[in-house]
């Protein structure tokens, strides 16, 4: 289950916070030493960590809550807002093009993150909300994604548009958007391709794409089970291509934790989606605070 480990030890410091009736600058810091160890362990970025533990401690050192009613319970609470703010507070909404204009959405990712599962996600997401999207098969190096996407579609009624691997993305990016026009398709979402470690030629593809045909939302696909690393990767791509928010994919799995807590700290880019399994229908929407009450249990 994700976060188990981090929720026991949270859970454990809480427990000893609350069975003590007046708290003590010192009972507060032993406290968050152990928040801090903690979220060490799960992978957590050590700045945001450090930023975090320092936000709890200006805010639970003070008159109103160690002489308050119920000192440890106070912390807690402050603990979970902090925890809130730093995953973005409120929910982003992935943002469309108004009216009848067309919404292109650039998806990017390394091999294996869930990107091509990412995608026909969203297209299932997208129909319910009355849209017409199109998927567009750029990764013109793997035969089999060209063909995952195309099952994929079928399975969720969408049309998706391939050419095969002989032409650029850049070529297959700008004739989709022609084929998109005359057959009203409203979300353009390109697939682009993926490799397995960051490198300059995917990089410099993504931005011909980008200066080739408008796209107005880029979105990063990470891993959550990677931890840190997709925290890394979020940044690079930022760096190098510019996203405008982040899919956290295989929530359902062990994770620790490290991603969903760091990635909106880092890089400054939202998390709009968490993946939670295999199936289509498998991705939610993310919610900073459901996320905050689920990691501290
Ligand atoms: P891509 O290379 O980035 O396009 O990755 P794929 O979409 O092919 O996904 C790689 C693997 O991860 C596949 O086996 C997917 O079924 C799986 N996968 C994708 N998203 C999730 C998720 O949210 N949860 C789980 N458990 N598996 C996922």
């Amino acid at each position: 289950m994700a976060f188990e480990s981090l929720t026991d030890k949270l859970q454990d410091v809480f427990k000893d916070l609350r069975s003590k009736g007046r708290l003590t600058e010192a009972d507060v810091k032993v406290a968050l030493k152990e928040v801090k160890m903690a979220l060490l362990e799960a992978d957590v970025n050590f700045k945001v960590v450090k930023q975090f533990v320092k936000s709890v401690e200006e805010r639970a050192i003070g008159q109103d809550v160690m002489n308050g009613l119920n000192p440890g319970q106070m912390v807690i609470k402050i603990v979970n807002e902090e925890m809130t703010s730093l995953m973005g507070s409120e929910t982003q909404e992935l943002q469309f093009q108004p009216g009848k204009a067309t919404t292109v959405i650039m998806m990017c990712g390394l091999q294996g993150a869930g990107k091509t599962t990412t995608t026909a996600k969203l297209a299932g997401k997208f129909k319910l909300k009355g849209k017409k999207p199109l998927l567009v098969a750029c990764d013109i190096y793997r035969p089999a994604a060209i063909e995952q996407l195309q099952i994929n579609g079928e399975k969720q009624q969408v049309e998706v548009f391939s050419m095969g691997t002989s032409h650029s993305p850049v070529d297959i990016a700008k004739a989709a958007m022609e084929h998109a026009e005359k057959n009203g398709n409203n979300v353009v979402i390109l697939d682009t391709a993926g490799r397995l470690h960051i490198d300059e030629g995917m990089m410099e593809e993504l931005q011909k794409i980008k200066q080739a045909v408008t796209v107005h939302q880029t979105l990063l696909v990470v891993d959550a089970m990677t931890g840190q690393d997709a925290v890394n990767v979020a940044k690079e791509f930022d760096e190098k291509v510019g996203i405008d928010g982040v899919i956290l994919s295989k929530m359902d799995g062990d994770t620790r934790g490290g991603a969903a807590l760091s990635i909106k700290a880092v890089t400054g880019k939202p998390i709009l989606y968490v993946g939670m399994g295999e199936k289509l229908s498998d991705l939610e929407q993310f919610y900073p605070d459901r996320m905050a009450s689920r990691i501290l249990g």
